[in-house]
């Protein structure tokens, strides 16, 4: 096959294992991921310093955090796992084991690219298994936080549309509407990094956040400018809100479905999750 499968209805392990190390977005610490083939259907994390079972993620391990999203696992956390689980999902993967040594995944260089460039290194193989069914939506599901909403209504494919409305001016309104397929994530929706303001910056230090954050691992916008051009889209804020997306999504496994998010955040994203969940309960095949 070409590198990367034609449509999300495969299931598909990794070649080999692969492994990346970098530093952790809010505890500023060296973390690594370790990514294997596996055999069994879904996402499964464990910890490279102990021998503990390995936990099949699911939506309803997601917890509210700033910025990231921050899985529950047991008596454990695991920060920053949305830029990993698109990756692994965008490209493809249905079957992967993922092992840690913290409490964060690494931040890399703020977009999904490094871990798509690993999984690229190791290639694509296909399971041995029948993969986790994604949810089968018959009618529309909706969830809002205040005027900020999330939609997925039952579509051919997994179709994605996305709006942002900011006040800066170097962001301001952007809209991309994108009928995923794993080459398309990667050309387009996975190099895009992750954003923030200026004046938010010393406010989540001083909270103890981001401290392994940088002008070389996020976008960083000062009103009508970002401060570490150059963007490697004109529209790569929204494309990033998509990658994240995504990645929330990952938990539950794509719909066939239009999903459409106006104003999205990690919250809203993991209460579509969710809903998806409880509406269309996820089993193997
Ligand atoms: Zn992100």
């Amino acid at each position: 096959m070409a590198l990367w499968p034609d449509s999300y209805d495969g299931v598909w392990t990794l070649g080999g294992p692969v492994s990346r190390r970098g530093i952790g977005l809010h505890g500023g610490e060296i973390a690594e991921v370790c990514l294997k083939p596996s055999s069994r259907a879904g996402f499964h994390v464990s910890w490279l310093n102990n021998s503990d079972p390995s936990v099949t993620l699911t939506p309803h391990q997601a917890q509210e955090s700033p910025l990231c999203t921050t899985l529950m696992l047991g008596d454990r956390r695991l920060g920053t796992v949305e830029h990993l689980l698109a990756a692994l999902a965008g490209c493809g993967l249905t079957h992967v084991e993922i092992q840690v040594s913290g409490e964060e995944v690494p931040l890399l260089d703020g977009s999904a690219l490094g871990w798509v460039e690993a999984i690229a290194e190791v290639g694509l193989t296909h399971a041995a298994t029948s993969r986790l069914q994604p949810p089968e939506i018959k009618h529309p599901v909706v969830c809002h936080r205040g005027s900020s909403v999330i939609t997925a209504t039952p579509a051919e494919g997994f179709n994605l549309v996305c709006v942002i409305d900011f006040p800066q001016a170097a962001i301001g309104d952007q809209m991309l509407a994108i009928e995923l397929t794993p080459a398309r994530f990667v050309e387009q929706i996975a190099p895009a990094r992750t954003f923030g303001f200026r004046d938010q910056v010393d406010q989540l230090r001083a909270a103890g956040l981001i401290q392994g954050g940088g002008l070389d691992n996020a976008l960083v916008c000062d009103g009508d400018h970002w401060l570490n051009p150059p963007l490697r889209f004109a529209d790569e804020p929204v494309r990033h809100k998509l990658l994240d997306l995504i990645g929330d999504l990952a938990l539950v496994g794509f719909p066939q479905a239009q999903v459409l998010v106006y104003r999205g955040s990690h919250g809203l994203h993991i209460d579509l999750a969710k809903a998806l969940l409880d509406v269309c309960p996820v089993t193997v095949s």
